[in-house]
């Protein structure tokens, strides 16, 4: 049966989630409501603002459904400001969401502020080929925690990680046409 993916869709870089997963022949649903995560294999929070997504994660009442959903042992992939609020991120500001789906300490804007967006090629574990990644803005992975698994690093920091149910990236696998790493994700899904 087709793989139903959601992307959350409150802000940030959403359209190309979602053309991504169309490219891969995958069912791809828009999710700005509770209920947009009913029938859903998988969800893809994307990249944006971390802080106005967290803001809006509340306010359209998604935290306890996502919360839910990540219970129900759903797949998720968390993508640059989507890896921020799906890590446990310790010493975060108590305004700010963090979910703890995944137990990694980040850095956030750890590659510096605007001026550092670039691309690399990235050997990726579990990917043959180097994966092109767009970083903007991005975070780093400072340390991961038991029962997450290293998958990328650029430069000595950590960039790419997962457990058994979430994948997180500090980069933006939607803006190249490089599927890979969504390729990856779809095999998370069983
Ligand atoms: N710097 C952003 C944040 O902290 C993340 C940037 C991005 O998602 N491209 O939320």
């Amino acid at each position: 049966m087709t793989k139903k993916i959601g992307v959350l869709a409150l802000q940030g870089a959403v359209t190309e989630h979602l053309q991504a997963l169309a490219k891969l022949g995958v069912t791809a649903a828009a999710v700005k409501l509770p209920g947009d995560l009913a029938e859903l294999d998988g969800l893809i929070i994307p990249g944006g603002e971390s802080t106005a997504i967290g803001r809006l994660i509340r306010e359209q009442h998604l935290e306890e459904p996502l919360r839910a959903f990540f219970a129900a042992g759903k797949a998720i992939f968390g993508t640059c400001a989507g890896l921020i609020l799906c890590s446990t991120d310790s010493s975060h500001a108590p305004e700010e969401l963090r979910l703890g789906f995944i137990d990694i300490e980040v850095e956030r804007n750890g590659f510096g502020r605007q001026v550092d967006s670039f691309e690399a090629l990235l050997p990726f574990e579990g990917i043959a080929e180097p994966v092109e990644a767009v970083f903007i803005r991005a975070p780093y992975i400072r340390s991961v925690n038991k029962g997450v698994r290293v998958l990328a690093s650029f430069e000595g920091k950590i960039v790419a990680a997962e457990n058994d149910q979430i994948l997180v990236t500090a980069f933006h696998p939607e803006l190249t046409d490089d599927l890979s790493v969504f390729e990856y994700f779809l095999g998370k899904i069983d």
